[in-house]
């Protein structure tokens, strides 16, 4: 059994969440490639060590004396080395990234500095080889991800190598400057490595007990979703839903490989799975459910539309020309609505309806700001009777006027169009018809 571990940046905050971390490790030998973030949040007014990376390096760039908030960087590094009892010393380490900072090696190195240190702290305490990034993960001239590159030299360098940790969130270019993935990256490089080393496990450690049913913004303490499908996943990150960087998913995924996300805070607790496909019964009927506001509808009306051949194409070519992509469009006999992002469409409106009016002459046009959508996801729906039945009458109950439905072919998720205004209720509603 070989897992591939990797630790987020509140589970790594301080020095007593390196001690969950090490407990966590040695609890299990198959625990052998760890990948951490660098320190995150203590509490919720905290600032992550990246960010205060990023403000360090912006004011070295503008000329500004950086040396106050550099000794800040410092002494959370410090302070969890003398806490842990390590005898390590990074004098030399600051000392170049210092010299880093003032030579302008980029906003990219300054933030993965917060990774690089964490990792030597981590492998200085957990008694593990420091494998830096850097060596193993590649990015193209263009700034894209060289999986191929990566995936070799993450094989070869770890191939003999029993346990190492090698630090999240970057990488280097051909001309060996440092890149990093976007912000919550390391969940991406725990993926890359545990892909690379065909792990039978990749685990994300974080601050919560997996996946939720629903969003806790908006619902009591929702359930915990126990296992999940990578396209529901999907599904239901795409809606806003995240506890994992979206990205992460693509190389476990191809190497057939689950994640588990855990809570370092609540170790026994068993978290949610990731997989391909179960043929475990979920237990709800519904996985999840994720949903978003800021969204416009625009309905076109014309007489006969359902026979003129090319008509949703000329409406669509409007969006496109705009650089617009589209989420939904229902459409009725001789009605088309097209959903999109309102903040994306409010600029270009005016071209868009302009463009509609001179290619299709419809009857009318008019827009619905507004509007907020919901999904309901679930590999179970497929074959239960009456889920749509279920979720409309929590629909009406609550007093909640539908605006749009749309179910997917795939009848793994249902979509509800709602009010702005009604969205928590009618979140609220779904959730409790079917999660007791
Ligand atoms: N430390 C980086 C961030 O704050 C990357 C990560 O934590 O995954 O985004």
């Amino acid at each position: 059994m070989l897992k591939v571990t990797k630790f987020g940046g509140s589970s790594l905050a301080s020095s007593e969440q390196f001690r969950k971390v090490a407990d966590i490790v040695n609890a299990d030998p198959a625990r052998r490639y760890v990948v951490p973030s660098a320190p995150g949040k203590r509490f919720s007014e905290d600032v992550k060590v990246t960010d205060m990376l990023y403000a360090c390096y912006k004011a070295a760039v503008h000329g500004e004396d950086f040396k106050k908030r550099f000794d800040e960087i410092k002494d959370r590094y410090n302070g969890i080395i003398s806490e842990l009892g390590l005898t390590l010393d990074l004098s030399k380490e600051y000392e170049m990234i210092e010299s880093g900072f003032k030579g302008r090696a980029g906003r990219d190195y300054a933030a993965s500095r917060g990774e690089y240190l964490n990792g030597l702290i981590l492998a200085e305490y957990l008694g593990y080889q420091f494998v830096d990034a850097a060596e193993v993960v590649f990015f193209n001239e263009d700034g894209s991800f060289n999986a191929d590159m990566t995936n070799q030299a993450v094989r070869d360098r770890l191939s003999g190598v029993e346990k190492a940790v090698i630090p999240g969130f970057y990488g280097s270019t051909p001309n060996d400057t440092i890149k990093t993935f976007s912000r919550g990256g390391s969940d991406i490089t725990g993926s890359i490595v545990a892909a690379a080393v065909k792990a039978d496990l990749y685990e994300n450690w974080t601050d919560v007990s997996g996946f939720l049913v629903a969003d806790p913004h908006v619902v009591d303490s929702p359930a915990v979703i126990e296992t999940i499908t990578y396209k529901e996943l999907r599904e239901l990150s795409y809606m806003g839903a995240t506890v994992l960087h979206e990205d992460a998913i693509f190389p476990v995924r191809k190497e057939g490989i689950p994640i588990n996300i855990k809570n370092t805070n609540k170790p026994d607790d068993p978290g949610t799975m990731i997989v391909e496909s179960t043929s475990k019964k979920p237990e709800y009927t519904i996985t999840g459910i994720a949903g978003k506001k800021g969204f416009t509808a625009v309905n076109i009306e014309k007489d006969m539309m359902n026979s003129e051949v090319g008509f949703g194409r000329k409406v669509l070519e409007q969006f496109e020309k705009n650089g617009l992509s589209f989420e939904h469009m229902p459409s009725g006999i001789d009605t088309m609505t097209v959903i999109v992002h309102q903040k994306e469409f409010v600029e270009k409106e005016q071209d868009v309806l302009a463009g509609i009016h001179r290619n299709t002459s419809p009857d009318s046009i008019d827009i619905e700001p507004g509007l907020a959508l919901i999904a309901v996801v679930g590999r179970a729906m497929k074959a239960a009777k009456g889920t749509a039945f279920k979720i409309f009458e929590a629909l009406a109950k609550a007093g909640v006027n539908v605006k749009m439905i749309d179910q997917g072919s795939s009848e793994l998720n249902i979509i509800i169009g709602v009010r702005e205004e009604e969205f928590e209720v009618a979140f609220r509603a779904i959730y409790n018809a079917f999660v007791k």
